[in-house]
């Protein structure tokens, strides 16, 4: 089972965030039939995605991510909620790069691209949505969240999220930690945790040896104060319904011409890839709906 740590630690002045995402970021890949390097760069942000998910105040609010750094991945979406659940896609789900001093890395700053932003939408239910965007720094996902904290956020922060990718192309480990400043802390916190930072191991391989975030947080920080954990999970409230109605509003000549060349529509979620299958006679009720409702308006107009 994934799962979340959040918690406080140096007197509470620093709060951190701990997520193991193998399982999910697992799923997500099998579902988009992700090639290691965009495997990577999803699993990064649906790890950050998580964490962000999390700090919601709110269960009707969630988070949109969208990061388009112009590289040849695409654009990559990820959705996220208080319940720990997460949904996202890539663009080009193919890409597969080396890094040209090491073949044996993953290159996601390259499939990425850092010629473009990285956007936060915060939808807040009824009030209007918060949307911030930062210029991506590395398309490396950990530093450009880094960023987006200090300049959206002021927050001064740690983020370090990582993917291991196995041999057969199965997810190893993933996950993500996020250490963040209080405003309360002092010269001596800031000085503690980059002397942490500079000597810890990838995330990816602290979680593929430990695999417990509760724990991990513990090896790092000897006064982690835990306050919660969290199951997260890879959930997408698509359904064939909800495609239905969409369907129905389009213009009835596109309708019509889905009827006539193809005997039917199929529809593809892009956050999880599930298909839906429309046949001829769906269709044609939602022409006839369409053509009963026009031919009301003209009576009404007629009366008027
Ligand atoms: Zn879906």
């Amino acid at each position: 089972m994934d799962i979340l740590s959040r918690g406080t630690a140096l007197n509470g002045n620093v709060r951190v965030f701990c997520c193991c995402t193998t399982k999910l970021v697992q799923e997500a890949v099998e579902r988009h039939n992700c090639l290691p390097t965009a495997a990577a760069a999803l699993g990064r942000t649906l790890s950050v995605g998580c964490i962000m998910g999390t700090m919601l105040k709110d269960k009707k609010e969630k988070i949109e991510i969208q990061i388009d750094g112009n590289g040849p991945l695409g654009n990559m979406v990820v959705d996220a909620y208080y319940d720990g659940t997460v949904r996202g896609f890539v663009t080009n789900p193919k890409v597969e790069l080396a890094k040209d001093d090491n073949p044996q890395k993953l290159d996601v700053g390259k499939a990425v691209g850092t010629n473009g932003v990285l956007r936060v939408i915060k939808d807040m239910s009824m009030k209007r949505p918060f949307i911030s965007e930062v210029p991506l720094q590395t398309g490396e996902i950990g530093d450009d969240f880094a960023y987006y904290y200090m300049k959206s956020e002021q927050t001064p922060s740690v983020v370090s999220v990582g993917v291991l990718v196995d041999k057969d192309y199965s997810i190893k480990a993933a996950g993500a930690l996020v250490i963040q400043m209080m405003p309360s802390a002092t010269e001596k916190d800031v000085q503690i945790v980059e002397e942490i930072v500079a000597h810890l191991k990838p995330i990816s391989q602290i979680i593929d040896e430990m695999k417990d975030p509760t724990e991990i947080v513990k090896a790092i920080f000897d006064d982690y104060q835990e306050l919660a954990t969290q199951e997260l999970g890879f959930k997408c409230e698509c359904n064939k319904g909800k495609f239905a109605i969409v369907l129905s509003k389009l213009p009835k000549e596109d309708l019509q011409v889905m009827i006539d060349e193809d005997h039917g529509c199929e529809v593809i979620c892009k956050f999880c890839n599930t298909r839906y299958y429309y046949d001829e006679k769906t269709l044609q009720g939602y022409v006839k709906a369409q053509m009963a409702c026009e031919k009301k308006q003209k009576e009404v107009a007629g009366k008027a």
